[in-house]
């Protein structure tokens, strides 16, 4: 990258992966093909344009990788936990440096929830000797939990045999970390066990990383020292695996819902929002029905503001895709 910061989401899902299930995916092929032959359509040439037509999710789905994001920026790149989305950015990397052992990856830990390092055993940059795998997290201490992940029986290859070298960082709470041009600085979240969410800045722009978390401190007073996590961001990434309702059925589940996510950068002036780890119960279908719901609850937000002379908010939200990303380079 030239300039700004570029977010990629690798994976989208919550909790454990989620693929489609056969008898699902036999339904929306049917329904594709039904919904091609319906529109009159029959060559060849027409399909590409027809599925560009339709809602995405309609097509390739959300994704069913659990979390991991990378940070690409013009002097150095990192990547946002481990969970199985993460393989997938290890077969990319492999054709750079890494390929040759002569990579160096910074890896920051969010927490050690099993859907946020699961992907990590099959992180193929790890196995490559000359690699310098740098990670970071607040806590617990990211050396236990590698020498954990790569243990007989749990998993063939002991950690002295993987062959890149690993440098573990332990950060301090609401300390910045100077990594090339971005300062990294962990905030806590709210969820069962420490959670750090991550404010990633340049000179110009602010990326935000909020899950997992169940936004149980919501005002200014109760969030306190971890405030600066919502404020002044231009990109945020945020926990919606649970409707509104579900929010409030499932209390000290560690999950938010969009509206939530909202609210937040309603007050604080977040210009984007992109909703993330997502319900692995719920289908494509079933996302979609959130985002609908999320359309409304921010519309009626809009409606209110107008209808007591108000500033209209204004936020770019969407739900996140899988292998979606997100540019921000201000002037
Ligand atoms: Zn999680
Ligand atoms: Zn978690």
């Amino acid at each position: 990258m030239k300039s700004g910061m570029k977010v990629k989401l690798w994976g989208v899902r919550g909790s454990i992966p989620s693929p489609h299930q056969t008898e699902k995916l036999d339904n929306k092929s049917y329904k594709l093909i039904e919904g091609f032959v319906k529109a009159g359509l029959s060559k060849t040439e027409e399909i590409g344009p027809y599925l560009s037509c339709l809602p995405g999710y309609k097509v390739h789905g959300w994704g069913g990788n659990t979390a991991c994001v990378s940070v690409h920026s013009p002097e150095v790149d990192i990547i946002i936990d481990g969970g199985s989305g993460i393989r997938s950015y290890g077969y990319q990397l492999m054709s750079g440096p890494c390929g040759r052992g002569q990579g160096i990856v910074h890896l920051f830990m969010t927490h050690v929830h099993w859907d946020h390092i699961m992907g990590l055993p099959f992180f193929l940059p790890l196995f490559v000797p000359g690699n310098q795998i740098h990670v970071y997290g607040v806590e617990p201490d990211t050396r236990d939990i590698f020498s954990t992940l790569f243990k007989k029986p749990f998993f063939p290859v002991p950690l002295e045999m993987i062959g890149s070298t690993i440098y573990h960082h332990r950060l301090e709470p609401r300390e910045p970390y100077k990594i090339g041009n971005l300062t990294v600085t962990p905030y806590l979240l709210d969820h069962p066990d420490p959670c750090w969410g991550y404010r990633i800045s340049d000179q110009k722009n602010v990326f935000s990383h909020c899950v997992d978390t169940e936004c149980t401190r919501m005002t200014h007073k109760a969030l306190g020292p971890d405030l600066p996590l919502y404020q002044g961001v231009d990109l945020m990434t945020f926990d919606a695996q649970y409707t509104t309702r579900e929010k409030y059925e499932r209390i000290n589940w560690g999950h938010a819902s969009a509206a939530l996510g909202i609210d937040l950068a309603i007050r604080e002036g977040v210009k984007k929002i992109v909703f993330m780890h997502n319900d692995p119960a719920a289908d494509d279908q079933q996302i979609a029905d959130v985002e609908d719901e999320t359309r409304r609850y921010y519309e009626q937000m809009q409606r209110m503001a107008r209808e007591n002379d108000r500033e209209v908010p204004v936020v770019d939200w969407s739900f996140g895709v899988e292998g979606s990303e997100h540019i921000i380079d201000n002037p």
